[in-house]
């Protein structure tokens, strides 16, 4: 209950004014969010990789209505791009993309539109020499977002997307996307869906989503194992072993903040880790779906708003 109400929190304009304009926010939040600006997401690119991490950056916004405010997303993804590989970073960090925030959700042809724009930042991390991941939003959007992956494709192969494992759908996605080029990373999903196309219990997502990596892994793609949860790194690396996967053959994928020392111990062993790092001013929804996650983030919020 605690989860869906702080989900829908982090859609309400008026509780979004509330977390936004209390001073005391902004410093708990750099715990998930490295800072506003594309230097701050280069910068923390930079000392990630200092520790043997790989990274994918996630410029902030999400259900754009505004064709200009698309465009800016859009051109700030290609400076940071640009950026990246100036900076000669573009072999640790690619970027993750909202197709909502490039104008999925614009009326009439919203679906062309954000094709266009994801393709304009392909082109891009073409140019940088890294790849494109398509984060993928609710179950609305599932469809729409795979059909715009396949297109993508053509042009950019190395295109890759995101699977929710709380979707009864995903297993099916999983199968008809392990193929050869094809790169999927797994998560359980992290926004409230209704019982008709979500696995509701925690136990039943987590279920799904080993049946889901056991199909990744057996596949010819390459997975991105995007969890916390200590049981699922465990079976994710039992599961490469058994199919002959090295560390070049998949990767684990945490997100800015998160578990940092397990992140530098999987790297330090060997694995390939990369570390979603999102920046940008729009961090209220992102920032919300993290404390409706994890009690344990919501205290440590709460906490540091009363020592402050
Ligand atoms: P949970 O079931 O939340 O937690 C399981 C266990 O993991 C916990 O019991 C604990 O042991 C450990 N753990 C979890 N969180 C913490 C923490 N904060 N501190 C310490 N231990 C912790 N969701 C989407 O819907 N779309 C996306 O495109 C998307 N992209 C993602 C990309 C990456 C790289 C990652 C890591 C997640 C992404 N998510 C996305 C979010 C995801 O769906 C989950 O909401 C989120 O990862 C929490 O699930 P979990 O697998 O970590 O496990």
């Amino acid at each position: 209950m605690l989860r869906s109400a702080l989900l829908t929190a982090g859609r309400s304009p008026s509780v979004r004014r509330l977390v936004e304009a209390n001073p005391l926010t902004k410093p708990v939040v750099r715990r998930f969010v490295p800072g506003t600006t594309a230097e701050d997401a280069v910068r923390a690119t930079r000392e990630l990789s200092e520790h043997g991490l790989h990274v994918t950056l996630d410029r902030l916004g999400e259900d754009t209505l505004d064709l200009s405010q698309a465009d800016t997303t859009v051109r700030d993804y290609r400076r940071v791009l640009g950026v990246l590989a100036d900076q000669g970073l573009a072999e640790r960090a690619e970027v993750s993309v909202k197709l909502s925030a490039v104008g999925q959700f614009l009326p009439d042809d919203g679906e062309k539109v954000a094709l266009d724009n994801a393709r304009l930042i392909c082109e891009a991390a073409s140019a940088a020499g890294t790849t494109v991941t398509l984060d993928m939003e609710d179950h609305t959007t599932t469809d729409s977002t795979l059909g715009i992956l396949r297109d993508l494709r053509v042009d950019f192969p190395w295109v890759g997307a995101v699977l929710q494992a709380y979707l009864r759908r995903t297993e099916q996605d999983c199968r008809d996307l392990a193929t050869t080029g094809s790169r999927i990373r797994l998560c359980k999903g992290a926004y409230a869906e209704p019982e008709s196309v979500a696995y509701q219990q925690k136990s039943e997502v987590d279920r799904s989503y080993v049946r889901c990596l056991k199909v990744l892994m057996a596949g010819a793609g390459y997975p991105m194992v995007a969890t916390h949860d200590p049981r699922m790194v465990t079976i994710a690396g039992e599961l490469a072993s058994r199919n002959g996967r090295t560390a070049e053959d998949f990767e684990y994928q945490m997100l800015y903040g998160i578990r940092p020392d397990e992140q530098r111990r999987l790297a330090a062993e060997g694995g390939t880790v990369r570390v979603y790092t999102a920046y940008g001013d729009e961090w209220y929804g992102y920032f919300m779906r993290r404390l409706a996650e994890r009690p344990a983030n919501l205290a440590f919020f709460l906490r540091s708003l009363a020592t402050r």
